[in-house]
């Protein structure tokens, strides 16, 4: 069990200090606005009402003492960056910060957030690649080119091996698992057939993993 704090309960920092909360981790929920305080005191371990840029406040919480503290604080830019510095100053160990932007990242990579995320940029690129592409499950961009794709396996792949289908060889598409029934399989072997169904975790770069997605 680990302790999780959570600063700005808007729409994303909700849903995380839930899911944290029911996957059994110890949450602290901080919201300057009572409503949403109120909303939240049954899905978490501890809600409390404060505002995060009073540095008292927050050493009043114990805050250093979280193994993570996540800064949720949505369009407030302004505040996010004073909140992350103020966490490192005190010591946080690990700092997670959505970002609203591209800029907005990288101010807080400079003030040293320990992970910065993007919300609603990564969820529009997964929703794009599922509508365009029937097979995508799942797209986890790495970089700007190379990305992780999970697809359902495309026809032309099934019945062949993974030396077979040349993926590697030719395209340096590497499949990482295959998951099958259930089951996964971790770093399966070239001599592996791919069957109908089956469902590829793949690695490479964007315009080379386009082949394993059907429209
Ligand atoms: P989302 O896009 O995730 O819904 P919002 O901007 O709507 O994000 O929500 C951010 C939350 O952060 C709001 O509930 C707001 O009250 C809270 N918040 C903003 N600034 C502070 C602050 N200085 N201290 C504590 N909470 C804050």
């Amino acid at each position: 069990m680990k302790q999780f704090a959570v600063i700005g309960l808007g729409r994303f920092g909700s849903s995380v200090a839930k899911t944290l909360y029911n996957m059994g981790h110890d949450v602290l929920a901080i919201d300057s606005d009572e409503e949403r305080i109120e909303e939240m005191v049954d899905s978490v371990t501890h809600c409390v009402q404060a505002d995060a840029l009073d540095e008292d406040a927050l050493k009043a919480l114990g805050i250093r003492n979280f193994e993570v503290v996540i800064v949720a604080i949505g369009k407030d830019i302004q505040a996010s960056i004073l909140v992350t510095v103020m966490l490192k100053e005190m010591g946080v160990k690990c700092v997670v910060v959505k970002a609203q932007n591209d800029l907005h990242g990288k101010v807080l990579a400079k003030i040293g957030a320990d992970k910065i995320v993007y919300p609603e940029r990564d969820m529009g690129a997964k929703v794009a690649h599922s509508l365009v592409s029937s097979n995508v499950l799942d797209h986890i961009e790495l970089s700007p080119v190379h990305s992780i794709l999970e697809v359902v396996a495309p026809d032309f792949l099934v019945g062949k091996s993974l030396r077979q289908s040349e993926l590697r060889a030719r395209y340096e598409v590497t499949i990482m698992a295959i998951k099958r029934d259930g089951d996964i399989l971790v770093a399966p072997q070239p001599d592996e057939v791919i069957r109908e169904n089956d469902i590829l975790v793949a690695i490479g770069k964007n315009e080379k993993l386009r082949r394993l997605e059907r429209e």
